[in-house]
């Protein structure tokens, strides 16, 4: 994407793009004092924001036969998906899943532009909807904000930055918590939270520094991790195109922007020039000036200029979700060659994926005849070979296994203790078969292998036993 394929900049002044908008001249932090945004689309995300905390609150709280239904133990490397287990043995679902992700989030993009970041994105709903509602609580709007902040410390002021602290740490703590419990589990954390520090040393470190984390994010650095930090901002350079939907300003309709006079004949575009849209902006940029890095599309820029449109009696949505085609050319597709492309390996790696967990085993089992050994001949007319067994145990509770030959009559022999997998781990035994020498028809007889899980066929697997054919002499 070039700057001229996406920019709806009326003019060709570009010098916005020299610098951010939350860096001064001066190269120091320009701190946000954005307005409250009022209007349907704020309505609508603060409802999503509900519903989005809900979930993510919830959770990690909800089990299926007793176990989590979503759990991302990275440090036991074990991970619940919808009540499914998976671990370290399901790389190749995980590898799967990473590139579907990735093709996902490509061609999300490549339609609906930041869609992500302005709704879904925890970022955004902990930023705008959770702690920039308790600043304005707190310390009231822009103006009131800027004046305490740039006052002198009073006991005024300085009790309503502890109290405004006092909440952003209560949040940060139930976030951590939150994060621990999407990771370790909501049991684990139970017990870490009603013991003493000392007896989860590692499970109170861990609170303790992303409360830490938290705090600091939300309460200083704020939407600097959209602009500086974020590596998705930074895609939207080469996945937008003149067909993506963003939140775009019609500079068509609304140029040449100039001041509204009461009863005057207007001759400039509707574009009032208020500033609305720039007061409300929580990354500080002008919208007008096309389609930015900074811009989170969070909707309030829409509402704000349409609070302002009604109250001039022209249409809403000057400032709207339209591609650049759409304001430009009034096409409006989302049917384009790149999203049909990415649609088309998308089906493939989700389908491919789906078939994959669908068809995947409880219990993974594979039988090989030790490699470098002979048969062995035994007392009464017996020949015995020798196996290697691998069994992988991919359920929640400990499985013993037991083996039963299914094509021909035989004895199997484990060596050692009975076969027991513990859930998620992987074992390795030996076992003999052994076959009468009149069962066996030809040098390499083929063999089936029952794999019994409690008594139950678990799988069937399949390999052969050496051994000399006729009989002895
Ligand atoms: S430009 Fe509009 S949508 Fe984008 S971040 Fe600013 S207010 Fe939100
Ligand atoms: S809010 Fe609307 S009318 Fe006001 S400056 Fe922004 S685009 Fe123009």
């Amino acid at each position: 994407m070039t700057e001229t394929e996406t920019t709806n900049s009326p003019t060709s002044e570009t010098s916005f793009r020299d610098q951010l908008g939350i860096v001064s001249k001066e190269g120091k932090r320009k701190w946000i004092y954005s307005k409250k945004p009022n209007g349907k689309f704020h309505t609508g995300r603060i409802l999503f924001s509900w519903f989005l905390l809900a979930i993510l609150f919830v959770t990690p709280f909800l089990r299926f036969n007793g176990h989590p239904i979503m759990l991302f133990d990275i440090t036991e490397r074990k991970f619940i998906v919808f009540g499914l287990i998976f671990g370290p043995h399901d790389y190749i679902l995980f590898a799967l899943a990473m590139i579907s992700a990735i093709v996902f989030i490509f061609l999300f993009t490549v339609v609906f532009g930041r869609l992500f970041c302005g709704w879904i994105c925890p970022q955004t709903v902990f930023m705008e909807m959770v702690f920039r509602k308790v600043d304005y609580w707190i310390e009231g709007g822009p103006p009131q904000q800027k004046r305490l902040n740039e006052s002198s410390m009073t006991i005024k002021k300085f009790f309503k930055k502890i109290f405004k602290h006092g909440i952003y740490f209560t949040l940060s703590f139930l976030i951590a918590n939150m994060l621990l419990a999407w990771i370790i589990g909501s049991d684990k954390l139970l017990k870490i939270i009603s013991a003493t520090p000392s007896e989860h040393l590692g499970g109170f470190i861990a609170i303790v520094i992303f409360t830490g984390v938290f705090h600091w994010i939300f309460g200083w650095f704020r939407e600097q991790a959209c602009i500086l930090v974020c590596p998705y901002g930074r895609l939207q350079g080469v996945l937008l195109d003149r067909n993506s939907i963003v939140i775009a300003y019609d500079f068509i309709r609304g140029e040449p922007r100039g001041k509204f006079k009461k009863g005057e004949e207007r001759t400039n575009g509707d574009c009032i020039d208020c500033h609305q849209c720039v007061d409300v902006c929580p990354t500080g940029i002008d919208i007008r000036n096309g389609t930015q890095l900074e811009c989170i599309n969070c909707t309030a820029c829409i509402d704000a200029c349409d609070s302002i449109m009604d109250s001039v009696e022209k249409p809403r949505g000057l400032i709207r979700y339209d591609s650049i085609e759409g304001i430009e050319k009034k096409i409006r597709t989302l049917l384009t060659p790149r999203s049909i492309g990415y649609s088309i390996v998308l089906i493939i790696l989700i389908s491919l994926l789906t078939y994959l967990v669908a068809t995947r085993s409880d219990i993974d089992v594979t039988i090989l005849r030790t490699a470098g050994m002979f048969y062995q001949e035994q007392p009464d007319d017996y020949i015995s070979n020798l196996y290697d067994v691998k069994a992988l145990n991919k359920t929640f509770e400990s499985v013993p296994l037991s083996f039963k030959l299914k094509n021909v009559d035989g004895i199997i022999s484990v060596l050692g203790d009975s076969l027991n997998v513990k859930t998620q781990e992987s074992v390795s035994a030996k076992l003999f078969i052994i076959l009468k020498r009149d069962q066996i028809k030809s040098m390499n007889t083929p063999l089936q292998i029952e794999i019994l899980r409690n008594g139950e066929t678990a799988q069937i697997v399949e390999t052969s036993f050496l051994g000399p054919v006729g009989k002895k002499e």
